[in-house]
Parts: structure tokens; sequence; C-alpha cells
């Protein structure tokens, strides 16, 4: 039995969905906790983030459904940090922390949201070079713990996004395989759990989480452990295929933690 999800958003940020419809639904679903984790405010991409004169409201209002649903469902007020947001992660009881960017000049690309402009960073700043834009992300990645002093490490293969059937990289590749292996050491080193994140699946639009079995496999062999995530946007994407992630991990020897250490 899954009993907590600590990957959700809600109108405050991005997501379709009221906190308190969230709560509700999670509820329902039998969890015992559910996290919060609206995108924090990003100075340089304001489309998607928490706008900046309302995070005492979005912490407020979870506060109040804590206390609503107290005795029924612990309700964590978190937070998703994109690690060049350099918002303050003061007050919120967990930290989400995630690369969603390429630092490219003075600008900041995101990797996860559309073909085209997936496709436009690897003509305009990478030569095309498909392969060296993921080594240029698993180096964004590695930071992300330093930068973020996150809790859990989500969506740690997040440039896949785009690359179901292997449309625009091998991932077998050794270059690809070092550049997430570099990532990957640098980050089990730092001894949190990674998110296995289940919202592409929720989706039907990946047949594998991220991170994808086998590299689950390596962390796992690695000594390192993980949590389940949805990232939901809506209320029926909580908690969306852990009951059969949690018995592939028991097969493949994935140890998932159902609370996120400090
Ligand atoms: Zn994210
Ligand atoms: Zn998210």
């Amino acid at each position: 039995m899954t009993l907590t999800d600590f990957h959700t958003h809600t109108r405050f940020s991005d997501g379709a969905d009221t906190a308190e419809a969230m709560v509700r639904q999670a509820l329902e679903k039998g969890l015992r906790k559910i996290g919060i984790s609206d995108h924090c405010y990003t100075f340089f991409d304001e489309s998607y983030c928490i706008p900046k004169d309302t995070v005492d409201s979005y912490k407020k209002e979870i506060a109040a459904l804590k206390e609503k649903y107290r005795g029924k469902i612990d309700v964590l007020c978190g937070i998703e940090q994109d690690m060049f947001s350099g918002a303050d992660t003061a007050g919120f009881d967990y930290v989400l922390g995630s690369a969603h960017y390429l630092q490219c000049g003075e600008t900041y690309l995101p990797v996860d949201e559309s073909p085209a402009i997936f496709e436009s960073i690897a003509t305009e700043h990478f030569g095309g070079d498909y392969l060296a834009l993921t080594e240029a992300y698993y180096q964004t990645v590695a930071q992300v713990v330093a930068r973020t002093d996150c809790n859990i490490i989500a969506h740690f293969d997040l440039v896949t996004r785009f690359n179901a059937g292997e449309r625009y990289f091998s991932e077998r590749a050794p270059r690809y395989v070092a550049a997430y292996r570099q990532a990957l050491h640098v980050l089990l080193d730092c001894n949190k759990p990674f998110e296995i994140n289940t919202k592409l699946l929720a989706r039907g639009l990946k047949e594998e989480p991220y991170p994808r079995y086998d590299i689950c496999d390596y962390i796992a062999a690695n000594g390192g452990s993980f949590i389940l995530g949805s990232d939901a946007h809506n209320a029926s994407e909580i908690a969306f295929g852990f009951e059969a992630l949690k018995s592939i991990a028991e097969k493949r020897g994935w140890k998932i933690h159902d609370e996120f250490m400090d």
C-alpha cells in the first residue's frame, strides 16, 4: 500500500485543481500523507511558477488545509525548487530539487517545454549534437542538491522528456551513459532519495518513469534509494502507478521510502 505522494501541483502554479481538491483526492485514494509542491518563483520564467506576491498565500492556504484535515491525512507544504531560481526555501516542510533548464549564456532554456524548443536548444547551442545537450544537462543536474539543498531529487532524467522511441538520441550511447553516471555519482554522495516520477506514465507518454528502469538499477546498485512522486498536475494523477512500481521495485531490488529524510 502506497501511503505518500510528495510531488503535486495546484492552481497556485501550473496545476489544474485547487490544493483542497488535491488533498481530498489523496484522502480518497487512502494516502496517509500528501505533499503539495508547487513550482517556486522563478525570476527568468514566470509562466509556470507561483507568482512572487502569492508565495505567502500559498503557505497560508496549505497551513489551513493541514489544520482542516488533521487526523485524516497529513498535509505538507513543499516546494519544487528549480536550481536556477535562487528563491528562498525557508518555511517549507520540504524541498524537491529540480533541473528544468539549461543555462545558455544569459538565458535559461527549458528542456521539457516543447519538442520545438528542445530542437532549437540543440540546433542553436549545441550544433545539432543532442548528446552534447544531454552532457550539459547532466552537468547541470549534478549540482541540484548543492544549489537547492533539497530533500528529494526530482525527475533525474527529465532531458528525455521528448525522447520517446529515442527520437533525438540513443539512451544507450556511451556518451549519454557516461554523462548521467557522472552526475549520479555526485548526487549519490549527497545521500538524498531519487524520485521515481510517474507523470508521463499517467499521461501515456512514456513506458517507463523518470528515471528509466536501468538508471534506477544503477542507482540501487550504488546504494541509492527512492521515493515515489506523481508530479500530479490534476487530482486524478495523484499517486498514479505507485502500486505497479512498488512491485517492480521489489523485483529489481530498489529500496523505496515512504518518507523523505531531512
Ligand atoms: Zn519538475
Ligand atoms: Zn513538478
